[in-house]
């Protein structure tokens, strides 16, 4: 069984302990362990770390059932420990640690950890994003059995239910407006008496027979044991608490991109999301990314995998470049 809470090991690395690798990664989601896959059978013996979330986040989703070759649907962490498993069994080393510090202004490219210096040819950086919490009594327990932050994910799942969305932005709408092909009701609750989304999205979900609106309100808890039961509600402007029965709760308030590290190095869009070309590369040669952290648009377990994929292939391909460059034959044609 896989630890999912990983705390670091020591707090200081060892500067004595550098570690010159090929291919560093950094993250074992989706992205991160198809990049492992790739690199390994390149027989590039690539290094992954985990950070704090073993398997990323779809490791915390009861059932997935839109990867392909899963016709009956696997669990989350089934589904990443055969990620793993295979990227293994050609050489990946999975090593439980996270990146604090990273320099991509040097050759090769310095990566701290809470235990080693990493000296890497190349970098992918796969490091995710993390969906914003309301940090409220139930959320957590309940993630992936009622809760959800993917409507094309889990919509299937509540086929002539009643769900809640919790948000007012282009997403919540969005996603509000698709979860009524499957819900026979959607209610968005709102904190403010008007929406963000813009005015196209606003007039299809007024339109719309399924949705209703919940204004100036929070969500202060969410019931239920083994399944989403119903939410406590709070009107702002009264005050008043009212409970409310519900069979799933789907959070679109935001997501933040685990990309911190990079600031100031890697050229981002205003919301931290690396920017990246078609062919997975950054602004700084030799590093890539793939995966949530580079994809506002898709975050989808598939396509982050394929991100990865593409990302380990073309760092397989920079890596030969820069052998070719400085190969002894190439350093003397230069010199001439
Ligand atoms: C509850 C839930 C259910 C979902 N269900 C589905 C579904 O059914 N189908 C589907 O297609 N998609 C689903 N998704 C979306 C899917 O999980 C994501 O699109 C996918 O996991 C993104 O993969 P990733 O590898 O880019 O990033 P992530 O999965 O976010 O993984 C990021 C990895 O980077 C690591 N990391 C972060 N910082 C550092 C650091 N400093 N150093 C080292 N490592 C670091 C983390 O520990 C983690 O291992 C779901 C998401 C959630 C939250």
């Amino acid at each position: 069984m896989m630890d999912f809470n990983l705390k670091p090991v020591a707090s200081q690395p060892d500067q004595n302990s550098e570690k010159h690798v090929k291919v560093l990664i950094l993250g074992t989601g989706p992205a991160g362990l198809s990049a492992a896959l790739y690199a390994a059978r390149a027989d590039l013996n690539p290094v992954v770390l985990t950070g704090m979330e073993l398997g990323g986040q779809v490791s915390l989703t009861y059932t997935v059932e839109n990867y392909p070759g899963f016709p009956d649907g696997v669990s989350g962490t089934e589904m990443v420990e055969l990620f793993q498993r295979q990227a293994e069994k050609f050489g990946a080393v999975v090593e439980y640690d996270t990146a604090i510090k990273a320099d991509l202004s040097r050759k090769p490219f310095r990566i701290e950890t809470y235990n080693t210096v990493y000296l890497a040819d190349t970098l992918i950086v796969t490091t995710g994003a993390t969906p914003r919490h309301l940090e409220i009594p139930g959320e957590r327990e309940l993630t992936g059995r009622g809760v959800s932050y993917c409507a094309t994910c889990d919509g299937w799942f509540f086929k002539g239910k009643e769900v809640i969305v919790v948000g007012g932005g282009d997403s919540a709408v969005e996603e509000a407006i698709f979860l009524t092909r499957y819900a026979d009701s959607v209610t968005i609750v709102h904190r403010r008496d008007e929406l963000r989304a813009g005015p196209i999205l606003q007039e299809r979900a007024f339109d719309n027979p399924k949705i209703k609106f919940i204004w100036d309100s929070v969500l202060t808890e969410i019931v239920g044991e083994d399944a989403v039961r119903s939410i406590r509600l709070q009107n702002l402007r009264s005050g008043a608490i009212q409970e409310m029965r519900t069979d799933g709760v789907f959070i679109f308030i935001g997501h933040t991109p685990n990309t911190q590290l990079f600031e100031g190095q890697l050229t981002m869009d205003a919301a931290g999301y690396i920017i990246t070309d078609k062919l997975m590369r950054t602004n700084i040669r030799g590093v890539f990314a793939a995966g949530e952290a580079a994809d506002p648009v898709y975050r989808q377990v598939v396509t982050s995998a394929g991100m990865g994929a593409a990302a380990a292939i073309q760092a397989n391909h920079y890596l030969d470049e820069i052998a070719g460059e400085t190969s002894p034959s190439n350093v003397a044609l230069k010199r001439q």
